[in-house]
């Protein structure tokens, strides 16, 4: 066994629960290893910007967590069966779990291109039915459900009953009370308590159903979280993740079925919840045009552009979205690649003289980066370690990428620093597996630039490149008028001419 995978995990990462309301030391059930569930997506159109945000950051959760070396079962669902499914199938007159299924495979498309590493597991609930009314049956025998009389012969409701769990409202901070106080006009009068919720849901007429004990129906929404997360992960596991937005009821509830079902707390030790992103009164530019769906973004930018604007951001506060915040994080990963090029030219240079030597020096740019790259890892991961403070850690990325920067235009310096290409590159290397950011070559990266500015503005690679020989051949037959006319020519259009020894090389700018 390598050492890598022998070693022991990390034990410094503190996580903000929001049932604690406090950090929490990250204490797994099992020593070294991390169980976490997410609540996935109810698939019945395209991601959009929004749910992203909850994607990317319990990704960046995941990757941490195995960075820091532990072993991680990491769940995350697709609600396959949902009233806004079988809305949708009805209007386009399709089978909603077919419906539901190209949207699974759009998902999948999308979060991939987005980078994301897969789950250890994706339940689907329509996959989940016999576990699902195995707990609504436990949840009946022990009192903490009931079935509400039959709209019709042989078909029921089956309903929680909040009352019969006296910790309920522990994680929302809600009270029974104030959930009768704010009683809705359309209460359902066979509810014994209108904080009541859905278990299982009788058949409507055209509904996809499955047969249970109170009659063919389907699960009301909150049980499957609780029945494929205990199904995969055990009664009881480390950390439970969603967007803020399903604090209450979705996770209230969630607590509630799992604690009475198994008749032991807690169901999950950690809760962590994503903020919300928000769209402000900035108008999306128009380049970019009123988009909102994961896929047209990532047609517009590459995916770490998209990473970056999410991460930027503390994943417990709301994100304001702006079409500005993306085009500042594509000038701030053109920078970075810009690092990474230098970095890539030194190593290819082989060896050269040692960090100290170079230190002898003493430039305020020698010793500011070698310092830097010294101690970047441990700042990196303490930054990390601090529940996910990625904009912490972001921050010693940008002081990195401008040091390097900094160096890297002192051509006389440069000549000797091969030594700072391995640690740089290893700072480098961490990062993209941590944030999946700056993980490529930097060629990678403008090339990525140049197929969607180009596309952007309705070019091709050739024509750019017979622009630049033309101008080649002005300034050859020395018209410069001409070569001028062209160099603005292209300027106009986003191209960036770098003349060098080796003949004229080009890239787009990022906007
Ligand atoms: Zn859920």
């Amino acid at each position: 066994m390598s050492a890598e995978t022998t070693k022991a995990p990390h034990g410094g990462l503190r996580i903000y629960s929001s049932l604690s309301r406090e950090l929490t030391p990250l204490v797994p059930l099992t020593p070294g290893h991390v169980r976490m569930y997410v609540c996935g997506m109810t698939t019945y159109d395209y991601c959009h910007i929004g749910h992203a945000r909850a994607m990317i950051t319990f990704d960046v959760v995941y990757r941490h967590l195995l960075e820091r070396g532990y072993a991680v079962t990491y769940v995350r669902n697709h609600t396959d069966v949902d009233d806004k499914i079988i809305a949708r199938a009805i209007e386009n007159d399709e089978d909603p779990l077919a419906l539901s299924q190209r949207f699974i495979e759009a998902l999948d498309e999308d979060l991939a291109r987005l980078g994301l590493r897969v789950p250890t597991a994706q339940p689907k609930v329509s996959e989940s039915i016999p576990e699902i009314i195995e707990l609504v049956g436990k949840l009946i025998e022990r009192g903490h459900a009931y079935a509400a009389p039959a709209r019709e012969e042989g078909l029921s409701d089956v309903y929680f009953a909040v009352e019969s769990f006296e910790a309920y409202g522990k994680l929302s901070g809600k009270r029974l009370a104030d959930l009768r106080a704010g009683e809705r006009v359309d209460v359902d009068s066979r509810k014994r308590h209108p904080g009541d919720f859905a278990l299982w849901k009788a058949a409507k007429p055209g509904e996809v159903s499955w047969e249970s004990p109170w009659g063919a129906g389907r699960p009301g929404w909150h049980i499957e979280c609780s029945a494929m997360s205990m199904a995969a992960l055990g009664e009881g596991f480390d950390i439970h993740g969603g967007g803020i937005d399903l604090i209450f009821p979705h996770h209230e509830n969630e607590i509630a079925q799992s604690e009475c079902g198994t008749g032991h707390a807690p169901y999950a030790k950690v809760w962590m919840h994503n903020g919300h992103l928000t769209m402000g009164e900035a108008k999306m530019s128009k380049s970019l045009g009123n988009i909102v769906r994961i896929r047209d973004i990532l047609d517009a930018v590459p995916a770490e552009a998209l990473r970056l604007l999410y991460l930027e951001a503390h994943y417990r506060g709301p994100l304001p979205w702006s079409s500005d915040r993306l085009t500042d994080s594509m000038v701030a990963l053109d920078r970075l690649y810009h690092a990474k090029e230098l970095i890539e030219g030194l190593e290819a240079l082989g060896n050269g003289p040692a960090p100290g030597d170079l230190l002898r020096d003493q430039t305020e740019a020698v010793s500011e980066l070698i310092g830097l790259l010294q101690h970047f890892e441990g700042r990196f991961l303490a930054a990390m370690d601090d529940d996910f403070n990625t904009v912490a850690a972001i921050t010693l990325v940008h002081e990195l990428v401008r040091s390097i920067n900094r160096y890297g235009n002192n051509k006389k310096l440069l000549k000797k620093a091969h030594s700072l290409a391995a640690p740089a590159q290893s700072a480098f290397a961490m990062v993209g597996r941590v944030l999946g950011i700056g993980g490529g070559t930097s060629e990678q990266w403008f090339r990525e630039v140049r197929v969607r500015r180009l596309a952007a503005i309705g070019k091709t690679e050739a024509e750019i490149q017979s622009l630049i020989d033309e101008r080649l051949g002005a300034r050859a037959a020395k018209d410069w008028a001409r070569a001028d006319e062209l160099r603005l020519t292209l300027d106009g259009l986003g191209v960036v001419l770098m003349d060098g020894p080796e003949g004229t090389r080009w890239r787009m700018r990022v906007e």
